[in-house]
């Protein structure tokens, strides 16, 4: 098993005497907490946001690692309409903003500024973290936006030309049987999506024109991914399943999977992890679950200290089977938004949803909406399997429904009942384009 090839890469970050052979956690460790201590001191120091929360709390607070968790939270409703204030170079010296809206609107969310030498670390990242599923010669198909500079798409084109691989942009999939013709006639060998997009490719009529062996590895880039779904990869194409963690905020990427399997190894020259319990604010003792908080090492345009992701994971304490000194986060198991309350103590998220229905042969995708109903909660599923449509199907998922566990106590308990679950048509590059969640349209004071 190839060892992550960030490990080496890492190597090179942390400092010029370190090879792959001599990189330990003492040297990365020692590395984090200067950079910790830089990005604190430049960020009080340049940014009108952080001299106003960082007032009184100097990098010298900062004597190990653990100590930064004195330091107050960056959230994303702090970025809200303040990028600017977050700003700590000139305009001059950006090089590409990120304009995060809310789906579907002209509301922009937040902004994110990045220097010309940033984007270059984001492509240099892609280039090490897809040597570990792709090599020279092959062609991947990405199935992401990337007509313009420096959206995902053209970086890990720009990444994947450096090792010689060509990568083609195809973008969100509207037509999958079109999608499956392009895989066959221009030879592709690995694919990077969004696990519904990768799944309705798998799960077409036409995925005959894909030939078993053809497709050698999938890059899968997602708040969650269900096992159901690598499964069905696996099942269909023969292929290895990846999974990639990162966000805009973290300048796109933020850890990928190596050929174990099993859990991300992260960009830790870059980026500095923590695990906090989502309630208390917390750093978690190692190991145990909680809420992602990363704090940027090397940015200059726009520093982020302790940014909560809204992300959940845990880091895995066990050595990974590829041998690398480096840690591994767990899969993220969803984000805290996607979790929707039923009743008083139920916690119903797109995760227990996605691992009881994506088993179920046929499903593309679904929507879960949450009504009110004279003043009872009621959960209304809507679920596309495209032509497959059938009275037994139909039966099969409200039975796989009723055993989703956390659902299923709750409707026991009479928190929820579950309405209508009927089929229907829903659009592929719509419903994967945006982060899926539970939609809850019950009125404000029932929401948690
Ligand atoms: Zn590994």
């Amino acid at each position: 098993m190839l060892k992550t090839p960030l490990e080496k890469w890492i190597a090179s970050k942390v400092s010029q005497k370190s090879s792959e052979e001599n990189l330990d956690q003492i040297d990365l460790r020692s590395y984090q907490l200067e950079q910790l201590k830089r990005t604190v001191d430049y960020a009080r120091s340049e940014s009108p946001f952080y001299r106003q929360i960082l007032n009184g709390l100097p990098s010298e607070c900062l004597r190990n690692l653990e100590d930064i968790g004195q330091f107050p939270f960056t959230t994303s409703d702090h970025l809200q309409g303040r990028g600017a204030e977050f700003l700590c170079v000139s305009q001059s010296e950006i090089e590409r903003v990120v304009t995060l809206r809310i789906p579907g609107s002209e509301t922009i969310i937040r902004r994110l500024y990045f220097t010309a030498n940033e984007v270059e670390q984001t492509v240099d990242f892609f280039h090490h973290g897809m040597s570990t599923l792709v090599e020279a010669g092959q062609k991947v198909l990405i199935l992401m936006p990337g007509e313009r500079p420096d959206t995902v798409g053209d970086l890990l084109v720009r990444a994947l030309a450096r090792m010689g691989v060509e990568g083609i942009v195809y973008g969100f999939v509207q037509d999958v049987a079109h999608a499956l013709r392009e895989i066959d006639r221009l030879n592709i060998d690995v694919l990077v999506g969004i696990p519904t997009q990768a799944l309705s490719l798998a799960r077409h009529d036409d995925c005959a024109f894909v030939r078993l062996g053809r497709i050698k590895s999938v890059l899968l880039s997602s708040d969650y991914v269900s096992p159901a779904i690598v499964g069905e990869l696996k099942r269909v194409w023969g292929c290895r399943v990846f999974n990639h963690y990162g966000s805009t905020e973290m300048g796109f990427g933020g850890g990928v999977e190596c050929q174990a399997l099993h859990g991300y190894h992260m960009r830790e020259a870059d980026l500095y992890f923590e695990i906090v319990d989502p309630q208390t604010g917390k750093i978690q003792q190692y190991g145990q679950p909680g809420e992602i908080v990363f704090t940027t090492l090397t940015r200059r345009a726009m520093p982020l200290i302790r940014y909560r992701t809204g992300d959940l994971s845990k880091f895995l304490p066990e050595p990974c089977p590829c041998g690398s000194m480096l840690r591994r986060l767990d899969r993220v198991r969803g984000r805290i938004s996607d979790f929707v309350r039923l009743g008083t103590n139920h916690w119903l998220g797109t995760p227990d949803l996605d691992d009881t229905l994506f088993a179920i042969p046929g499903l593309l995708d679904y929507r879960a909406v949450l009504n009110d109903c004279n003043h009872h909660d009621q959960l209304d599923m809507v679920i596309d399997v495209g032509s497959q449509q059938s009275e037994g199907l139909l039966n099969n998922f409200r039975h796989a429904l009723m055993e989703t566990k956390v659902l299923k106590n709750a409707i026991d308990d009479g928190s929820v009942s579950l309405g209508s679950v009927i089929f229907g048509s829903l659009n592929p590059s719509e419903t994967s384009a945006f982060k899926r969640s539970v939609n809850d349209h019950r009125g404000e004071a029932k929401k948690r």
